[in-house]
């Protein structure tokens, strides 16, 4: 007999209040209690054809673990859970559920879908507070194989676990001073605390994977030194795209004007290292421009509050309806008082005598006909001009891929935007045993569709180590 449904919408998630959390970096959501989070996962229906599961990039049977929770079983939940995917609380955090998992669930036809991330997220968190560790036992015997990973994002982290878990010797190189990419530099605290984050990679450590921090592959080694040199038989490449984009308009070098990237980091240092703010300034700033829609314009214009500032706008060119960032972000935003100006876009930055910012000017936008795919490319509106007097501006305006692995290693494909070439079913390059996945080669996309690619590379590096192709192919 179908099942009954008593409760139509997501059990909510506790939050701290918004004016308390505008002026902390304090985790925003408070998490499930148990009786939340079995009554959330009561709300299954447990469905034949179980839709969520191709709507996740690793492949969690999420019914598998959603009927645990429902059952108080939630050591038996972690370990389904983990099977699949080695960053669960990360992935519980901060995945646009909404668009994967959650969109194809059966119950979300009629009513509000399963709250699949809250209850991966309480699972994870469950785990940590119990202690429990991923499965180490089942390790097969060592392959004798070394693999070379270069990145320690999501894509590094996950490809490296998969082929450590199958028996590989796995090192990961990462530029930077700890591991985990933009889970550790770019998303804020409030939204992702870093003791999370270290604590998911150090299981990987538990499971044998060798990590080298301060290790920039281009300038340390290059990718032909990891084989000639350090004996790798096989080489990920997943660098992210780590290089910022500004627009082409007058005033982008003035002081006060950044991109999220550095503002995330420089701030991140700060807040969640602790590190003392005359080692990484920031221009603090009362009334602080982001410009764009997404995620990490989202981050940036939250994390100008939390800095102290009395005005943080958020400047997007099309329409709320369009921005790409996460539902729930925007909520948060604006909850916490962030003043969103649609339909904008800076023309130019004046400057005092001082070289600082002092004023934004921008144009008003009008979104033109729907193209083919049914997009609306915004309008400039000729003589619309007006002034938003800002001492800090954020460009969070897009990302690309950053040109040293390219300018070492010449003899990989890279497309106009200078992403990496790669197969999408297997991650494979046109260079023999060179693997690439992530934001390297979609350019920016999210946390689960890198760890996706790192997944189906670790297949195929196994693929390739257990069947090496003769020289020459
Ligand atoms: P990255 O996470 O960028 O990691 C690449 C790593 O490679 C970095 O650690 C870098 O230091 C290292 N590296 C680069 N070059 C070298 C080199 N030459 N040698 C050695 N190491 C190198 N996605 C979501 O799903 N949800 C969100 O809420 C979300 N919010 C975001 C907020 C911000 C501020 C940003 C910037 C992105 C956000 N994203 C979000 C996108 C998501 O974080 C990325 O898509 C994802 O991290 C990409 O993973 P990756 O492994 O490809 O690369
Ligand atoms: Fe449960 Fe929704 Fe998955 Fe069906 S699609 S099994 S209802 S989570």
């Amino acid at each position: 007999m179908a099942k009954k449904i008593t409760q139509k919408t997501k059990t909510a998630m506790p939050c701290v209040d918004p004016q308390e959390r505008r002026h902390t970096f304090q985790e925003v959501a408070n998490g499930y209690t148990d009786e939340m989070a079995m009554a959330e996962a009561n709300r299954c229906i447990q469905c034949k054809n179980r839709p969520c599961i191709a709507g996740c990039p690793v492949e969690i049977d999420i019914p598998a673990f959603v009927q645990q929770v429902a059952d108080g079983d939630f050591d038996g939940a972690y370990r389904t859970l983990s099977d699949k995917n080695i960053l669960p609380a990360i992935c519980g955090r901060v995945c646009p559920q909404e668009d994967q998992c959650e969109k194809l669930c059966t119950l979300g036809v009629k009513f509000e879908p399963v709250a699949i991330g809250r209850l991966e997220r309480f699972v994870a968190d469950h785990a940590n507070a119990m202690g429990l560790h991923t499965d180490t036992a089942s390790a097969p015997a060592p392959s004798g194989k070394k693999v070379a990973v270069i990145g320690s994002g999501p894509a590094g982290l996950t490809v490296a676990a998969d082929l450590a878990r199958m028996g590989h010797g796995v090192t990961i190189f990462e530029a930077l001073h700890a591991a985990g990419g933009v889970l550790m530099y770019g998303i804020p605290e409030f939204r992702l605390p870093k003791t999370i984050v270290q604590r998911e990679i150090h299981q990987l450590e538990e499971i044998g994977v060798e990590l080298k921090v301060n290790h920039v592959i281009g300038r340390t080694f290059t990718v032909d030194d990891l084989f000639n040199e350090l004996g790798y038989d096989a080489v990920f490449i997943g660098t992210g795209a780590g290089l910022p984009h500004f627009p082409n308009i007058p005033g982008v070098n003035l002081i006060g004007v950044y991109s999220a990237n550095e503002y995330l980091t420089r701030s991140n240092l700060m807040k969640a290292y602790k590190f003392p703010e005359t080692d990484t300034p920031v221009v603090r700033g009362r009334n602080v421009a982001v410009i764009g829609g997404g995620n990490t314009a989202m981050d940036a214009v939250r994390t100008a509050l939390r800095l102290g500032a009395d005005h943080a706008y958020l400047v997007y060119r099309r329409t709320e309806h369009e921005m790409p960032a996460r539902l729930e972000e925007i909520e948060h935003a604006k909850e916490e008082g962030v003043e969103m100006v649609f339909l904008a876009a800076p023309v130019e930055i004046l400057g005092n005598e001082r070289s600082r910012v002092r004023t934004m000017r921008c144009i008003r936008m009008e979104l033109g006909e729907p193209d083919s795919s049914g997009r609306r490319s915004p309008v400039p509106q000729p003589g619309s001009e007006f002034d938003i007097d800002v001492d800090v501006i954020v460009f969070a305006v897009g990302q690309g891929a950053n040109p040293l692995i390219r300018s070492t290693t010449p003899d990989l494909h890279y497309n106009k935007w200078g992403n990496i070439s790669a197969d999408s079913k297997t991650g494979a390059t046109e260079k023999k045993g060179v693997f690439a996945g992530g934001d390297i080669v979609t350019g920016g996309a999210t946390v689960i569709s890198a760890m996706g690619a790192g997944r189906r590379a670790a297949r195929a590096i196994h693929e390739y180590l257990s069947n090496p192709l003769p020289d020459g192919c």
